[in-house]
């Protein structure tokens, strides 16, 4: 099929729009002043028509034919496909039947954001845009930069220079241009915009370009091809801006929308509970524009959830819920995550499954739940250290070794 048919539809008035370089907003309802405040019209691809119950039950699909851009201009780092693994250890452990974690650090640059950088890029390329911008607290620049490396583009950064220090190395590594910003993410986001007006480079910023939201879709595609089209009852996913949130329901309202799915899971974010802004504008239907967060998972620790408004109401769409875990909660789960199933997260990614161990009580043991665990632990090895302990040095002396270790039987 055609991908010209793929369109932009604002959901709040309805316009569409043709998918070009310069349209991010819709005209309609954007908000004059973007400063500090949710974005005010966010536009999503609409897929053609022709699709809809195009795919009978069971039978395969692609994603790339579910996305806006041809295959042939995606850079060749292989995104995406990332393992889907049932946490047996942790099942056992907490008297669950179905517990899957989706890990998404094992992309090339360590995060789930590679996945919108990935068709990002692809439409660069399309459009002979050799330049791309992004705001970012790390995870959206250390993409943006490994996967524009593939692709034979700029990256041009935009970072609080409090930033992990791992994600700013990522960005170095890959040879993207940083500017360091002296405030904020919220500062990197506006100043990155007012760049991108003056220079004309695409701007990647999360939530702003509406293909982030698309791009971030395809982990429901992979979910839904490797659980099966009716094979998850929960998904539980960490929100910051909350455009992974609107991209995993998206891709399980497109998938519902060519056939391929009947039941949308019930979908849960989790925040910081120092990071808690959608968490309020959720339950009381109000932003509080003078928040500001404080949390150590820094993913997901934003002042503003610059996809607030559109997060909201997909998430009251699907009928889904907020939790909040703290800090503790949060290290203590990246911790146990990784002593029962092997994989080191980073805090944000174990947010989703504190969340699940906050709500485990409300759930009935049989049901089939997959967690979201968004970039990988060595991303920021100084969180990870503040659970752990560390064993004093020993003398090379074999009678020393098997005093300091204890009983071996
Ligand atoms: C960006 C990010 C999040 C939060 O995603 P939003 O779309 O901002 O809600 C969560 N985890 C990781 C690892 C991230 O990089």
């Amino acid at each position: 099929m055609k991908k010209q048919t793929f369109k932009y539809i604002c959901e709040t008035c309805g316009s569409t729009y043709a998918i070009e370089e310069d349209r991010m907003l819709c005209s309609q309802c954007r908000d004059e002043n973007l400063e500090g405040k949710p974005l005010r019209g966010i536009l999503k691809v609409k897929l053609p028509d022709a699709f809809r119950l195009s795919v009978r039950k069971h039978a395969s699909f692609d994603v790339f034919d579910y996305l806006p851009v041809e295959r042939k201009f995606f850079p060749l780092l292989p995104v995406g496909n990332t393992p889907f693994v049932k946490a047996v250890n942790i099942e056992r452990d907490l008297g669950f039947k179905n517990i899957v974690l989706k890990f998404d650090g094992t992309n090339p640059t360590g995060s789930l954001k590679d996945r919108a950088s990935y068709l990002v890029s692809a439409f660069a390329k399309k459009h002979r845009i050799a330049s791309i911008v992004v705001a970012s607290t790390g995870n959206a620049a250390s993409s943006m930069a490994g996967v524009a490396a593939s692709a034979g583009q700029q990256a041009i950064i935009f970072m609080p220079s409090t930033a992990p220090k791992a994600k700013l190395v990522q960005c170095l590594q890959y040879g993207a241009t940083v500017i360091p910003i002296d405030g904020d993410y919220d500062a990197a986001f506006d100043l990155s915009l007012k760049f991108s007006e003056r220079t004309g480079y695409l701007n990647r910023n999360t939530g702003y370009n509406p293909l982030t939201i698309e791009g971030k879709k395809t982990v429901s595609f992979e979910i839904v091809a490797q659980a099966g089209s009716n094979g998850v009852d929960y998904v539980f996913l960490p929100v910051g801006d909350g455009v992974i949130l609107s991209g995993v329901i998206k891709g399980f309202l497109d998938l519902q929308f060519i056939g391929a799915m009947k039941q949308i899971p019930k979908i849960i974010g989790v925040q910081a509970k120092g990071s808690s802004f959608f968490h309020s504008a959720f339950y009381q239907n109000k932003f509080d524009l003078s928040y500001r967060a404080d949390t150590t998972a820094d993913s997901i620790s934003v002042n503003v959830a610059r996809n607030g408004y559109t997060a909201v109401a997909d998430l009251k769409r699907v009928n889904g819920d907020v939790v909040l875990a703290d800090d503790k909660e949060i290290l203590d789960a990246q911790k146990y995550i990784s002593q029962l199933s092997g994989i080191f997260c980073e805090p944000s990614s174990a947010a989703s499954f504190a969340g699940f161990l906050k709500m485990k009580e409300r759930i009935p043991r049989g049901k089939r739940i997959v967690i979201l665990l968004t970039g990988h632990g060595l991303k920021d090895v100084d969180n990870a250290m503040k659970s752990l302990s560390f064993p004093d040095a020993c003398e090379p002396d074999i009678e020393k070794v098997m005093k300091s270790i204890g009983p071996t039987h």
